[in-house]
């Protein structure tokens, strides 16, 4: 009986390698940064990084490793508790404070991650008889979170507002208490942002609340990094706002929920991530607080990031590479074929730029694609190399 289960295993773990779907990781022997030292064939090679969600470079920032050695040595390395117990230290709530007070909400509560927040966001706030009316490219975390939740479950093609409406119309139909439209930010394979004003307009003409998880914007989209809804100029339109610290905030790890008063209030009470799961450890606080500093002052690191952006995108389209539109730091090269957008990455690896190819499932069939990433930490001559070395590599594919 047992041998049956391992068995199966073995060959489920056959299936993903005969399909060519098995995620390798590689080794980095530096710190994350705009340049790592990776393993490659047995020797250490350097390489420039286009595919961390670095966005802002702040991985490896000195101050920010200074503050999380320092709080380490002030508060010690770990709490050995949930919140309620004996978890929450003066650090816990300052960073909620400076969070909430930096993307303009009453209150904020942190997570393991922002996959258990958004795992944890729906159960306790909405019930049966309330609808949650989400993005079909939402982050696995929100479907997840979605499925946790006993609410009636509506679904729109992504990004599509015509559909949103039907949605909306239909939960009315349905006798909906609550309506939530849930969205992220930006999807993270195309960079698309979702069209949050549109979004809220529907919201307001329905009476329904409108939850954004940003995670690929938080620190860097927006007048002074506060996001999409600052983007969209809908800041005050959003009721619900998730995020990570694993990104541009740092990119260490941790999760946040922003919200009213009382929505932080009950979540502390009932979102089930929060209460059976371990406090963050004081050292990810110290340098969390430091971050959002550092992010606050951050208009030059966020124009030297959309200034690679810019130069990288007009380059590679002058270069004859087929890019997906938009203004975001993820840069799509679609190469459409899974094996050459494989051989691609694999070429660019040879010619010392670090990027990754996406296929299906993560992708649909047929727009595979190499998902670059921009990072502030990069000069305007390292974008030029990386250029250049798609250049060279895409003519030897055969791509351009
Ligand atoms: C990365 C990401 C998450 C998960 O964040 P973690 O803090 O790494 O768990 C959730 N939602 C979106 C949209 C993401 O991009």
């Amino acid at each position: 009986m047992r041998q049956t289960f391992y068995n199966r295993i073995a060959d489920t773990i056959a299936d993903i390698h005969d399909q060519g779907l098995e995620k390798i990781e590689r080794q980095i022997t530096s710190p994350q940064g705009p340049v790592i030292e990776v393993d490659h064939n047995g020797t250490r090679k350097q390489v420039l990084n286009f595919c961390a969600n670095n966005y802002l470079g702040l991985a490896d920032n000195p101050e920010i490793v200074e503050a999380a050695k320092s709080t380490m040595d002030e508060y010690g390395f770990g709490m050995a508790s949930v919140r309620f117990i004996c978890g929450t230290t003066d650090l816990h709530r300052k960073v909620e404070k400076e969070i909430a007070a930096f993307l303009g909400y009453e209150d904020a509560i942190l997570f393991a991650a922002c996959f258990d927040a958004n795992g944890g966001v729906f159960e306790p706030l909405l019930e049966a008889e309330d609808a949650i009316i989400s993005d079909s490219l939402n982050h696995a975390s929100i479907i997840d979170g979605v499925r946790l939740c006993k609410a009636k479950r509506y679904r729109f093609p992504n990004s599509d507002m015509g559909a949103l409406r039907k949605q909306l119309e239909q939960a009315d139909l349905d006798g909906a208490r609550t309506k939530l439209v849930v969205t992220d930010g930006v999807f993270s394979m195309d960079g698309y942002i979702a069209n949050l004003r549109e979004i809220c307009a529907l919201a307001e003409e329905f009476g329904a609340l409108v939850m954004v998880d940003d995670c690929h914007a938080t620190g860097f989209m927006g007048p002074h990094g506060e996001g999409t809804p600052a983007h969209c100029g809908v800041a005050k339109n959003v009721d619900i706002l998730t995020g990570t610290l694993g990104k541009a905030l740092g990119g260490g790890m941790g999760g946040y929920i922003c919200a009213s008063k009382d929505v932080v209030h009950l979540l502390r009470n009932r979102a089930r991530p929060y209460l059976f799961s371990n406090a963050l450890t004081p050292a990810l606080l110290g340098a969390t607080l430091k971050t959002i500093e550092l992010v606050r002052n951050g208009g030059t690191l966020r124009e030297q990031l959309f200034r690679n952006a810019t130069r990288f995108r007009k380059q590679m389209t002058e270069a004859g590479f087929d890019l997906l539109p938009g203004e975001h730091p993820i840069i799509p090269i679609m190469i459409y074929d899974a094996r050459k957008a494989a051989q691609l990455a694999d070429e660019l690896m040879e010619e010392g730029v670090y990027v990754t190819a996406f296929s299906f499932p993560v992708v649909p069939k047929g727009k595979a694609r190499i998902r670059t990433q921009m990072c502030a930490g990069h000069s305007d001559s390292q974008v030029d190399t990386a250029v250049a070395a798609f250049v060279k590599a895409g003519k030897k594919i055969g791509v351009i």
